[in-house]
Order: C-alpha cells, then sequence, then structure tokens
C-alpha cells in the first residue's frame, strides 16, 4: 500500500496553496460576496460584513506590489537568514505574507510598492516521511 506511486507528487505548505494537476500553481483565497474581503483558507462566514455563507473560492493573480517588508536576521534552527519576509497586495485583490526573494536583502534595494510576482518553489529542500517533497510560493521583483 504505502508504496503505490513511485512518483511522490510534491505536497504545497499551506491548504490554500494549489497544485493542479498538470496544471500551473496558484493561491486561493475565499471571497466573501457581500463585502468583497479575502480570506487566506476555507471559512463561511465574514468577519468583517458578518455575512454567512457568501465566501466563493477565487484564484489569487501572480502579480503584485509590495505593500510591506522586513529583514529578518534572526529565526529558527536551518533557517538560513538574513531574509526578506514581504506583505504583497495581488492584482485583483487578497494580500499574501511570505518571502521575497531575488533581491538582496538590503533597505537601499527594496522599494515599497515595487512590482513583485509569485513564484513557485521547492521548499528548502525537505521531505516528509513518505518522501513527499513540499513546494511552497515566494515573492521576486518583476520588470514591470
Ligand atoms: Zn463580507
Amino acid at each position: 500500500m504505502a508504496d503505490e506511486s513511485a512518483a511522490k507528487g510534491p505536497l504545497p505548505v499551506v491548504d490554500w496553496l494549489k497544485l493542479p494537476e498538470g496544471g500551473e500553481p496558484y493561491l486561493e483565497a475565499h471571497k466573501c460576496q457581500a463585502c468583497g474581503a479575502f480570506y487566506l483558507g476555507e471559512r463561511s462566514n465574514c468577519s468583517k460584513c458578518f455575512a454567512r455563507g457568501r465566501m466563493k473560492p477565487v484564484r489569487l493573480a501572480n502579480r503584485g506590489t509590495l505593500y510591506a517588508y522586513s529583514i529578518v536576521h534572526r529565526s529558527f534552527p536551518g533557517i538560513e537568514t538574513p531574509y526578506v519576509s514581504a506583505i504583497v497586495d495581488l492584482e485583483g485583490g487578497g494580500t499574501v505574507k511570505g518571502n521575497l526573494i531575488g533581491i538582496d536583502p538590503d533597505p537601499e534595494k527594496i522599494r515599497m510598492g515595487m512590482p513583485v510576482e509569485v513564484v513557485y518553489k521547492d521548499a528548502l529542500g525537505r521531505k516528509d516521511r513518505e518522501g513527499h517533497s513540499y513546494i511552497s510560493y515566494f515573492f521576486q521583483p518583476r520588470a514591470h
């Protein structure tokens, strides 16, 4: 039973990162149909306008702009520092926190509002007990 599938597909690090078979990964939010608020992860009631049962899953854009960031110098053992922890406003709605890569962790180089894209990569080369690797999302600067 355990060795049913020889090819172990990667697993998403969060349940709102979707890996459609044969398709491109994407982030999914739940959008309140009453007030337009976005939430990551499943929920049935809106904590902004208190509407019930008005949530609809939406695919988030892979482009956005940097809203805020901080350079992290200390983290858990095994996590390489420094790195840039960022908050990004995605085009069309949705605000997501993640790591900004492809840029020096240097405040001189990072601009608020800079255009970024969402990229999907293996997360830290870790595997679970069954040999699945993990896939995570990152932000990286884009030209425009
Ligand atoms: Zn709402």
